[in-house]
C-alpha cells in the first residue's frame, strides 16, 4: 500500500468517560463526566470517548456536552460515543442524542468470543456483515466519523483483523481500534501487529491497552510505534490515572510523559497536537476525588513521591542540578503552587445547602449574585448535583454552575422511564 507524504502522528484519544465509568465498583455523575471533558480539552486531547448514546440516562448529559461543543466552551476536542457495532444500537443512539456526530462502533472478533461469547451462532462473515451493515446506519444517519472497534483483537487472527478492517475501510469507516481487552500483548506483539494492519489495512489505527500484565503504557507506545512505521496516524486510547475495567486501561499522564519523555522517542515520532502537560495535576486530582481512588504514592509525574528525595545521595544530587535525579521537571506538569487548604472554620457546599453560606461560599471565588433569587436558582442546582456525586462540589464544578446554569440543570435531570408493568 501506498504510503502517505506527510509523517504519520500521534493522538490521544481519552475513554475515562466510558471505559473509566463502566470499572466495576466505580462510576461518576454527569457533572463530573462534563469536567473530565473540559480538562482533556485543556489539556489538547484530541478526542474524549465521552459515553453511551444507546443509554437513556446519558442522553442529555451527552447532548448537554453537545452543546458545549456548538458554543465554543468544548473546543476543538472532539466528542464520540461508543455503541456496539449493530443496527439497532445505531438507531437508539440517533433516536437518544440526535446531535451525535462521532462514533466508535464495537464487536468482537476473536475466536474465544465468537466460540464463548456468541456460542458459535456467529461466523467471521456474520460479525463483518453486522460491523459493515452498523457502518452505513451510521453514515446514513449523518455520523461525521466512525471508528471501527476490533474487541479482543489481540487474540484475533491477524488474516481476519485485516479482512475485518479492510471491509471497515470500505464502508467509510475512518478509523480502527485495535483492543488488547485483556491486556495480553506485550510490546513486541502489539508492534508487530499494528504495524502489520496499518501496512496491510491502510487505515489510521487506534490503540487500546489494558494493564492485565502491567503493560498497558509500554503496549501503548510500542503499538503506536508499529502504527506510525507502517506510515499511518496512531491514537492511543487511554484513562484519567489509568482507570478502568480490572487492572485498569494506560494511563494518559504517564503516556504523554513516555511518549515525550522515553529515550529518542519524542524526537522520531510526533504528536499531531501539542499536549498542555501542565494541566496534568489538575486532571489526575480531580478523577481521584471524582472517582474516590487515590492517586497511587508512586504514580508517574502525578505521585505524592514523584518528586520525592529522602536519600542523602539523591537529595543532595538534586538539590545540585535536579536533572541528576529527575527526568522532567515538577513544573511541567502543573505541580508545584502551594494550596490553601482550610483548617478552621469551612463552609462547603451540601444538598442541604442554604442560600447565605452558598453565598459566602461563592464570595470567596469572586462570585456574586445580581440578586438572592438568582443565588438561590444556582444553589439549587449545586443542591443537585450533591445528590449526584455525594461530596462537596470542587471551584472548577461550582464556577461552571454559576456560569452554565441551563446546562447544569440538564446535566443533572435524570428521569427514569414510566414503569409500565408497576
Ligand atoms: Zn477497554
Amino acid at each position: 500500500m501506498a504510503k502517505k507524504e506527510q509523517t504519520p502522528k500521534i493522538y490521544f484519544l481519552d475513554v475515562t468517560n466510558r471505559d473509566g465509568v463502566q470499572t466495576a465498583k466505580l462510576g461518576l455523575s454527569k457533572l463530573e463526566k462534563t469536567m473530565i471533558n473540559i480538562y482533556l480539552n485543556e489539556m489538547g486531547v484530541f478526542q474524549s470517548e465521552f459515553g453511551f448514546p444507546t443509554t437513556r440516562h446519558e442522553a442529555r448529559y451527552l447532548e448537554a456536552n453537545l452543546e458545549l461543543v456548538e458554543t465554543g466552551v468544548l473546543k476543538p476536542i472532539r466528542l464520540e460515543g461508543w455503541i456496539r457495532a449493530i443496527v439497532g444500537d445505531v438507531k437508539t443512539a440517533f433516536k437518544f442524542v440526535p446531535n451525535i456526530k462521532h462514533l466508535n462502533l464495537s464487536i468482537s472478533t476473536s475466536e474465544q468470543m465468537l466460540k464463548g461469547k456468541f456460542r458459535g451462532k456467529k461466523t467471521e462473515d456474520d460479525i463483518i456483515k453486522e460491523m459493515t451493515d452498523a457502518v452505513d446506519a451510521a453514515k446514513a444517519m449523518g455520523a461525521e466519523s466512525i471508528g471501527v472497534n476490533a474487541e479482543d483483537a489481540s487474540r484475533t487472527d491477524l488474516s481476519f483483523l485485516v479482512k475485518f478492517g479492510l471491509a471497515a475501510r470500505e464502508h467509510g469507516a475512518a478509523r480502527l481500534r485495535y483492543c488488547d481487552t485483556l491486556g495480553y500483548d506485550n510490546p513486541f506483539t502489539i508492534y508487530d501487529t499494528m504495524k502489520a494492519l496499518a501496512e496491510n489495512v491502510d487505515i489510521p489505527l487506534e490503540v487500546h491497552c489494558h494493564g492485565d500484565l502491567g503493560m498497558a503504557v509500554a503496549n501503548s507506545l510500542a503499538g503506536a510505534k508499529g502504527a506510525v512505521d507502517g506510515g499511518q496516524d496512531a491514537y492511543i486510547n487511554t484513562t484519567v490515572n489509568g482507570i478502568g475495567e480490572r487492572a485498569g486501561n494506560a494511563d494518559l499522564v504517564a503516556t504523554v510523559l513516555a511518549l515525550t519523555k522515553s529515550k529518542g522517542f519524542a524526537k522520531k515520532y510526533q504528536l499531531g497536537n501539542p499536549i498542555k502537560l501542565a494541566v496534568a495535576a489538575k486532571i489526575a486530582e480531580f478523577a481521584s476525588y471524582a472517582f474516590d481512588v487515590p492517586i497511587p504514592l508512586n504514580q508517574p509525574g502525578v505521585g505524592a513521591n514523584a518528586f520525592a528525595h529522602a536519600s542523602g545521595i539523591h537529595a543532595d544530587g538534586v538539590l545540585k542540578d535536579p536533572e541528576n535525579y529527575e527526568l522532567y521537571s515538577y513544573k511541567e506538569l502543573g505541580r508545584g503552587t502551594p494550596k490553601f487548604v482550610e483548617t478552621g472554620r469551612e463552609i462547603i457546599s451540601g444538598q442541604y445547602s442554604g442560600v447565605a453560606g452558598f453565598k459566602h461560599l461563592m464570595g470567596k471565588m469572586n462570585v456574586s449574585f445580581a440578586s438572592r433569587d438568582e443565588a438561590g436558582d444556582i444553589l439549587e442546582l449545586v443542591r443537585y448535583a450533591n445528590v449526584q456525586s455525594h461530596k462537596p462540589l470542587v471551584e472548577d464544578e461550582l464556577l461552571f454552575i454559576a456560569k452554565h446554569p441551563l446546562i447544569a440543570q440538564k446535566l443533572l435531570t435524570l428521569t427514569p422511564l414510566v414503569l409500565e408493568t408497576m
